[in-house]
């Protein structure tokens, strides 16, 4: 018989180890003051828009799927305010029966853990958004003056309230992802449900008591309350499992006598979305150059005419390394013959991380024959990646030569 409280709390622990992680191993961060999103290996720019919105529409599908599919099993099983509003929960119950004929001392000593646990916390979460060494600088440095500041020291405050005061009522309140799940939730979804078929139930209420949420499952199993952690399933087991009976409740897609339909028109059109998201993501990146470079002609003037009598265009370009390594373009040009350009360094090197922006003039002979437009590449070659991008720019000539 499946022990679902064991479960998951040893999932509840993976998942601690894996919130501890993810920013310290720069696996997962946005992080705001640098302009930067750290996504499993990616070093994305907050400017490379694409990637961005195509990751958090794919995330944010995952999720809808998932609530479809298996209802709110990341409620009771992944949720961070549902492990740790447990483990204050748990904290408490425990203190108290430890320090028993002091009450006071208990209250007192659960505060103060929670307490610490919530600048921790605080600042775990916090580094999902500044990097973990630079807000330990700052935490240090009692810096509560700076944007970083304020938001660690209010972040700390409400992590201590919520799981001091608030806990679970927050699932049922605040959370908007319960009321999703109740849009998204159907009889296909795999649900918490009570089947008592020969009338076994022996009205012991185990199940009620058990259920951190406070409500009883044998009513309906689609109350919003209900976070699918199996803690009533594991009650009712237990004690029906004293009178050889298997027990009332269980997990189960399909609701009890009527026809259980795994793949719909819904789940189907969310699925078709995912999969458009994800190849839009897989598309984006494997478009994605780790240097970026951009070149455009400055057209505030169209041409000067030079004292060689040579027509000078100017153009602009920008350079910005978002790799781990140092890295160069060389530019140059191609059908437009008989010019120069006129750049002072070329290659231009850059620093990992770095942006570089410059201009360079090009110069050429009068145009000819009137053609005083003429259309032209200037090409970028990255290294040592070599990676080669062409940019088409046209040169303009007076209409006359001068
Ligand atoms: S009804 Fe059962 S599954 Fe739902 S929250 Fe309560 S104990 Fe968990
Ligand atoms: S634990 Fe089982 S037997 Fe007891 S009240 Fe709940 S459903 Fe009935």
């Amino acid at each position: 018989m499946a022990n679902w409280h064991s479960l998951r709390k040893r999932i509840h622990l993976l998942c601690f180890l894996i919130f501890l992680a993810l920013p310290f191993l720069n696996v997962m961060r946005f992080d705001i003051p640098r302009q930067r999103f750290y996504c499993f290996g990616y070093e994305l720019w907050i400017n490379e828009f694409g990637i961005i919105f195509f990751a958090l529409m794919f995330l944010m599908f995952v999720v809808l799927v998932a609530s479809v599919i298996v209802g709110r099993i990341y409620c009771g099983y992944l949720c961070p305010q549902m492990i740790f509003s447990e483990a204050a929960a748990t904290l408490r119950l425990r203190l108290r029966r430890w320090l028993k004929p002091r009450e006071g001392l208990a209250t007192a000593a659960f505060y103060a853990i929670l307490a610490l646990a919530s600048v921790i916390l605080a600042f775990i979460f916090i580094a999902y958004f500044v990097e973990p060494r630079d807000l330990a600088r700052r935490l240090a440095g009692f810096d509560i003056h700076t944007a970083a500041g304020i938001s660690g020291a209010s972040v700390t405050l409400l992590t201590f309230l919520d799981f001091a005061f608030v806990r679970l009522r927050f699932c049922t309140t605040v959370c908007p992802y319960g009321y999703l799940q109740g849009m998204l939730s159907d009889g296909n979804t795999l649900l918490v449900q009570y089947h008592d078929t020969h009338k076994d139930c022996i009205e012991c209420r185990k199940c009620v008591r058990d259920c951190p949420m406070d409500i009883d499952i044998r009513k309906s199993p689609f109350q919003i309350e209900c976070v699918h952690c199996g803690e009533c399933i594991d009650a009712c087991n237990t004690i029906l499992a004293k009178l050889k009976k298997p027990g009332l409740i269980r997990y189960s897609w399909g609701l009890e006598g009527k026809p259980h339909f795994p793949f719909d028109a819904k789940r189907a059109v969310l699925l078709a979305v995912l999969v458009f998201y994800a190849a839009g993501l897989f598309t984006a990146l494997s478009m994605r150059h780790a240097v970026l470079v951009r070149v455009s002609a400055d057209r505030s003037t169209l041409y000067r005419a030079g004292a060689d009598g040579r027509i000078y265009n100017h153009f602009r370009y920008t350079v910005a390394n978002r790799s781990r390594k140092p890295s160069a373009v060389v530019f140059s040009m191609q059908q437009l013959p008989g010019a120069t350009l006129l750049l002072p360094v070329n290659p231009v090197a850059v620093k990992p991380g770095e942006t570089v922006q410059g201009e360079f003039d090009i110069a050429a002979a009068p145009a000819r024959h009137g053609d005083f437009v003429t259309h032209f590449n200037i090409l970028a070659n990255t290294i040592p990646d070599p990676v080669r991008e062409t940019f088409p720019m046209t040169f303009i000539s007076p209409t006359e030569a001068p």
